[in-house]
């Protein structure tokens, strides 16, 4: 079998969502993108955007992938078009680890051992784990280590500043089957543990509680919050530091009881060796449509070296990134717990042909060939950004 053509399509798909996050502070507006106005963190899209990927072979059998792209998916674009095609056409989509090595190692000299090209390589690598699960009629994590579980875990992501209605979102959760949940929240140190207070009060003690703070505090205020957190049972505290900041996290790690979760933005198991080594993570939170199956797949084993769970992060993914994220938490045997957005899911399947939805707060692992999803090519190409 070969490669005969790989095609990026830049989507933005219109947000529908009004419960997971537009009561946030202050933003400075870029027209389609904003920043917030009191902190140097991420610029956002105030769409969904994203780059699917799509591989043909000379068999007739496609492949989808894709290369996560919060912001401007037409860079994406274009390194699959004008570095990672010709680097693939002609090759047997079964050369997966050595068609990843060889995109990999083509841009390393250069200075891109992270970011949007790695994003690129990825979701090329996405798309042929989904050649080849249906070219032998197995789903991808059958191919890719095994069954692990036959069900995966969620808890469900949400934000806001107002204590009560940050509660009323969680509960509104809670009663679609959700058992654990995430707090995106956006303020000091005292806002977030004011509203992680209502929220335990609220659901009880029984589900299970993260708090993302997005690189907000410093290691003197995290630790303070971390106390706090502690107290009121919180599994993980999450992106409390600037993702450089190492020796920080390290000291985090140490002084605080509950897991500090890190590690959405790291790429490739060179970028996270240090950290690994170090024990900068508790719970390691790696991108499977950044990373791509096969280094996701080396990212969790080295964590598992170190006993490390891995909860990997979805966070702006779309639906491919959720389905590969899917496959990858079957078969990945220090699987803790997947991210999930529980309505965004409905604007991310515009492009799926079937829904792929969970229930009661786990996918369920099926049989499917692949990823085990279908795309809508009509539908991708109604959301293309010209
Ligand atoms: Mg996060």
């Amino acid at each position: 079998m070969k490669i005969k053509e790989i095609t990026a399509f830049p989507v933005r798909i219109p947000h529908g969502d009004e419960s997971e996050g537009k009561d946030r502070p202050a933003v400075i507006d870029f027209g389609d993108y904003f920043v917030d106005e009191q902190a140097f963190t991420s610029i956002y899209s105030k769409h969904h955007e994203t780059t699917v990927i799509k591989i043909e072979t000379d068999t007739g059998i496609v492949g989808w992938g894709e290369a996560q792209s919060p912001v401007s998916p037409r860079t994406t674009q274009v390194i699959i078009e004008d570095l990672v095609r010709p680097l693939i056409m002609g090759r047997d989509p079964f050369d997966i680890e050595a068609i990843w090595t060889r995109n990999f190692g083509a841009m390393r000299e250069r200075g891109h051992p992270t970011g949007f090209y790695i994003d690129a390589i990825g979701g090329t690598d996405i798309a042929l784990w989904d050649i080849v699960g249906k070219a032998t009629g197995m789903p991808v994590h059958k191919l890719a280590g095994g069954r692990y579980r036959d069900k995966v875990k969620l808890y469900a992501g949400m934000g806001g500043t107002d204590p009560e209605k940050v509660a009323d979102t969680a509960e509104e959760h809670v009663g679609y089957g959700y058992q654990a949940l995430k707090l995106h929240l956006l303020l000091d140190a005292e806002g977030v543990a004011e509203i992680a207070r209502a929220v335990r009060k609220r659901v009880g003690p029984k589900i299970m509680l993260m708090c993302d703070v997005h690189m907000r505090q410093s290691v003197t205020s995290a630790t303070k919050l971390g106390r706090e957190l502690e107290k009121l049972d919180f599994t993980w505290l999450e992106s409390p530091l600037v993702p450089d900041d190492i020796p920080g996290a390290v000291a985090l790690a140490e002084s605080l009881d509950m897991a500090v979760a890190i590690g959405e933005w790291s790429r490739t198991r060179y970028e996270m060796r240090e950290a690994f080594e170090r024990r900068a993570y508790d719970i390691v939170m790696h991108d499977i449509a950044r990373t791509g199956i096969t280094e996701g797949h080396r990212i969790g084993t080295i964590a598992d070296t170190y006993s490390i769970p891995v909860a990997p992060h979805v966070g702006g993914g779309g639906i491919l990134s959720v389905a590969s994220t899917v496959e990858y938490s079957a078969s990945c045997s220090n699987f803790m717990i997947m991210e999930h957005s529980h309505h965004a899911n409905s604007f991310k399947n515009a492009i799926t042909a079937e829904n792929y939805e969970p229930s009661n707060g786990y996918f369920e692992v099926t049989d499917k060939p692949g990823l085990g999803i279908e795309i809508d090519q009509s539908l991708v190409e109604k959301y293309v950004v010209s």
